[in-house]
């Protein structure tokens, strides 16, 4: 049976990208980092669908962590064929750069940009060793275009696409692909600081008329991971939004 772990995969996109791996058959393995409560009745309302995923609790940015979870991993599991860097935050309220502090462009970095990386380091060796393995990193479509009042969070998810570009050609002569899936505007509790002003704003903005859900993410997710012939592709899901 094959294997996938989705970091932040109790909330949201995570959540909806959990679902549908469980839903192909695969072992699911789950990471959160701060809300047990949420993450342990995540887990509960999978075991009501007939689902058995792991949880596993790491700060994605924290070196001995990351390594402490894919240890753990490694011990249930012998092979990740999927790993899915989804784990994300962004600020709680939308800032100019001149109020944005080196403590909130740091923590962003470290989550988003950094923990892609210790993440995928961590499982480099076992997917190269199985001459299989797929990597899907969670951009955004700031990361593509640039969001005015949020650069250290379009900076962050703009590393992580040639972060994707880069790993691809390494690990490409190992078989192993790494590719992208850049979501738009997605319905969930991420954009909780929008005011309803901004939000009707943005859904005018989306040619294709309305948000986007976790699922329509986790589809292309699904996809890539299936799509033995495509790596260092950054996919769109984003209803047209900024094409
Ligand atoms: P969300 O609802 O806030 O969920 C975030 C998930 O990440 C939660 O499970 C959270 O778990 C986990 N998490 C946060 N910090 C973590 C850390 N340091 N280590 C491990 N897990 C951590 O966010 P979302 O909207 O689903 O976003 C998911 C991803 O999609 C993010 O990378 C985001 O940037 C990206 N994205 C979102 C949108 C959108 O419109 N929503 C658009 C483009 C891209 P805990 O709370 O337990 O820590």
């Amino acid at each position: 049976m094959k294997t996938a772990l989705i970091t932040g995969g109790t909330k949201g996109i995570g959540k909806a990208i959990a679902l549908a791996f469980l839903q192909q058959g695969y072992e699911v393995v789950i990471n959160y980092s701060n809300d047990e409560k949420t993450a342990i009745e995540t887990q509960e309302e999978f075991n009501i669908l007939g689902f058995c995923p792991i949880l596993l609790r790491a700060d994605v940015s924290n070196e001995q962590q990351v390594k402490g979870m894919f240890r753990e991993f490694f011990q249930l599991y012998s092979h990740l064929d999927v790993l899915v860097n989804n784990a994300g935050i962004c600020l709680e309220k939308n800032k100019v750069i001149q109020t944005t502090s080196l403590l909130e462009w740091n923590k962003i970095i470290a989550v988003n940009a950094t923990g892609a990386f210790l993440c995928s380091r961590e499982v480099a060796d076992n997917m190269i060793c199985f001459g299989s393995g797929c990597i899907i990193n969670i951009s955004s479509i700031w990361g593509e275009v640039g969001a005015s009042c949020e650069v250290a969070y379009s900076a962050s998810k703009g590393a992580i696409i040639s972060f994707t570009k880069a790993l691809a050609k390494e690990l490409a002569p190992s078989k192993v692909r790494v590719n992208c899936v850049s979501p738009g505007f997605i319905d969930t509790k991420m954009n909780a600081h929008l005011t309803s002003q901004e939000y009707e704003e943005l859904i005018d903005s989306i040619p294709i008329g309305r948000v986007g859900t976790g699922a329509d993410v986790a589809k292309a997710c699904l996809y890539l991971a299936e799509a033995d012939y495509v790596t260092g592709e950054v996919l769109s899901v984003g209803g047209g939004y900024a094409k």
